[in-house]
């Protein structure tokens, strides 16, 4: 199989196909305390380790399936190189030629990346604590030991005891609950559920959540949990995923295979929009706009129970090949939905998203990481994630579509959901399949695809959008540029009536008229047509998150003072990324909001996600000094890891709390 050197574990050796993991959810200390039981392939039947990969674990015991005691070690892969911290530690265990599983007894600690430990205080509830984890890319391995990579995918089972006022979901089916017990612990009564997945999957797809959590049934096969607070906004929200799921089904031409499809409306603080976990997708309480206007991330989330959870991106380089064809399986999705016979709301869509994609290769990014197919090698893939995979990807799918005819793609992306079900593949596979599927079609012959898979920046083809649904949208921005730029008589457009697309493509033709992503920005708009903006429209009272983070973004570059505490409020009651990592880099590049931007950083920063909260840091110039105790100071050069191996028979051999310091230089 393919090497990934994001992984520091040993498939080609010995791989593991199914995982059985008993867990106990603790709040009181934040951790999980566990016990997982891999089946083994003896790939190479002479191999004398399994490798896993672990970060900031601490591994107690390991023994066979005699329950006879397996020697074991952590291993940090690079020395003291702090560049490869990310990676974690690898756990090296002995086996015999008779070892068909071993079972680790382990606990996470406080610093686990992959876990958010909520206060009451930050849930919506303010009673009980919450947690929920996020294991994309790399960091199911701080959740448990395992062979954190996409090209590895296994079934599993889980046993899982919560405090009995809790309730946990999984990336998984439910099986059975327990009624409440008096726990042995001194932590009260407690309940167990068990949980199934019989889909194998990668590791970055194991997913939990517990908090107190409620349920709506949207269809037989379609649910929406959150807090009790917010279940009902949520269950309005998103009472289209039937809809969606069905109409998904009909374009992948394959039955949604997970069983279920629920909905977890998350706490405020989730770093992502949606994570596509099997069975449940985690989504962010921001999309809770209140008029479903932006339900089309859960058709996103939904596309990837094929795209992504069923073919499974080789490694983490082949990203596009999950979010490239996820998007343009949403985009044709919610384009059947509104009957949008000549996709021209889908243009309209792919137009946001072009210029997001432009927004990506204009700023500091470094260009390896504009290439659609990456390099990532041992690097961070967190520091390759953008939205080149997904528009660049769309692109590509596109450009091949237009070559081929529509309904000829369309019947290709059926044939390639089902070559690849249950399987991964590297973007030559892909290309390998596209040229062998259509091997009589003179259209694709020039097809530049080494252009496309390896040059960095905009795709090289300029996509023929239509424009007919964006023109009011475009008319109207040049409206305001002249009221700006030339002193102009207001409009007296209404924009009432418009669909919440056209008005976030309006303050996008804006943004990009006004080069916000210059740093400072270059041509931004001016005080007093910000405050006009507002009067006209309220865009800064808007419930739509999406219209909400541009109008900031153009009145924070325009240095208007009166938006402050609307973004303040913005970025420090939801955490995620699209909207707060943006905010914070104008924030800090403008001159009313440079200090504004660190201390208010500094003063939420246990509010964020540990993964935007690594990432908020790095835009601020800012570095972690120590893995664990959330001290950030500014940007130090100073590397020092404590042991980077042990040995240990039946001891306990911690892998964190040994003095890391991390600090890493922000790219340019
Ligand atoms: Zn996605």
């Amino acid at each position: 199989m393919l090497r990934d050197a994001s992984s520091l574990a040993n498939p080609q050796e010995t791989r593991v196909t199914h995982l059985d993991w008993k867990v106990t959810v603790d709040f009181t200390a934040s951790a999980l305390i566990g016990r997982a039981t891999y089946t083994l392939d003896r790939v190479d039947p002479d191999a004398t380790t399994l490798c896993l990969d672990t970060s900031r674990l601490e591994i107690l015991t390991v023994v066979d399936q005699n329950d006879d005691s397996l020697s074991f070690a952590l291993e940090s892969p690079g020395g003291d190189s702090v560049a490869h911290s990310h990676l974690g530690q690898r756990l090296v265990i002995r086996i015999a030629p008779a070892t068909t599983s071993v079972a680790i007894d382990y606990r996470t600690t406080p610093a686990s990346s992959a876990c958010q430990w909520l206060p009451p205080a930050q849930t919506s509830g303010g009673v009980f604590p919450y947690l929920y984890t996020q294991a994309q890319a790399i960091h199911a391995r701080s959740l448990i030991p395992c062979q954190d990579m996409p090209g590895v995918k296994f079934t599993y089972g889980a046993t899982v005891t919560v405090p009995a006022w809790a309730t946990p979901v999984m990336s998984a089916i439910l099986k059975t609950t327990s009624r409440a017990h008096p726990d042995d612990s001194q932590h009260g009564s407690s309940k167990i559920y068990t949980f199934e997945q019989t889909v194998p999957i990668s590791a970055y797809l194991l997913a939990l959540a517990v908090g107190q959590l409620e349920k709506r049934d949207l269809s037989p096969r379609c649910a929406v949990w959150s807090e009790p607070s917010v279940v009902e906004a949520a269950a309005y929200e998103f009472a289209q995923t039937e809809e969606f799921l069905t109409m998904a089904e009909d374009l992948a031409g394959t039955p949604y295979v997970w069983g279920r499809y629920d909905l977890l409306c998350l706490c405020a603080s989730s770093p992502y929009g949606g994570m596509e976990n099997p069975c449940i997708t985690f989504v962010t309480p921001t999309l809770l706009a209140g008029d479903r206007s932006l339900a089309d991330v859960v058709a996103h989330e939904i596309a990837h129970s094929w795209t992504g959870n069923l073919v499974t991106n080789a490694t983490w380089d082949h990203f596009w090949l999950n979010e490239g064809w996820t998007t343009w399986f949403q985009r044709k999705i919610m384009s059947r939905i509104h009957h949008d016979d000549h996709e021209q709301l889908l243009d309209l869509d792919a137009i946001g998203g072009y210029q997001a994609l432009q927004d990506a290769c204009s700023r500091e990014m470094p260009l390896a990481y504009q290439k659609l197919v990456l390099d990532i090698g041992d690097g961070d893939p967190d520091e390759a994630y953008s939205s080149i995979a997904y528009e660049k990807g769309f692109h590509l799918l596109r450009a091949l579509e237009r070559r081929v005819g529509t309904s000829a793609f369309e019947a290709f992306f059926q044939s390639y959901v089902q070559k690849y079900a249950y399987q991964t593949l590297t973007s030559d596979d892909f290309r390998d399949f596209f040229t062998t599927y259509f091997e009589d079609n003179e259209a694709i012959r020039d097809f530049d695809w080494e252009t496309w898979f390896y040059e960095p920046g905009m795709p090289p083809e300029d996509p023929p959008f239509d424009r007919t649904l964006a023109e009011h949208s475009a008319q109207l921005a040049q409206v305001w540029l002249a009221v700006d730029r030339h002193g102009r008589m207001l409009p007296t457009t209404s924009i009432a009536d418009w669909t919440s697309l056209q008005t976030t493509c309006f303050l996008d033709a804006l943004l990009l008229q006004t080069n916000h992503n210059s740093v400072p920005p270059k041509d931004p708009l001016k005080v007093s047509t910000i405050r006009a903006l507002q009067k006209a429209y309220r865009l800064a009272d808007s419930r739509n998150s999406e219209i909400l983070f541009r109008f900031c973004m153009l009145a924070v570059a325009a240095e208007d003072e009166t938006i402050l505490p609307t973004v303040v409020r913005f970025i420090t009651t939801q955490g995620r990324m699209k909207f707060t990592r943006p905010l914070y880099r104008t924030l800090f590049a403008s001159v009313m909001g440079r200090d504004l931007a660190v201390q208010v950083f500094l003063g939420h920063k246990e509010f964020y996600h540990p993964i935007c909260a690594k990432m908020v840091a790095s835009d601020l110039l800012l570095s972690s000094s120590s893995s664990n105790s959330g001290v950030w100071a500014t940007m130090r050069n100073t590397i020092s890891l404590g042991k980077s191996w042990m040995w240990a028979v039946g001891g306990a051999a911690v892998a964190v709390g040994m003095g890391i310091t991390i600090a890493r230089h922000r790219r340019r």
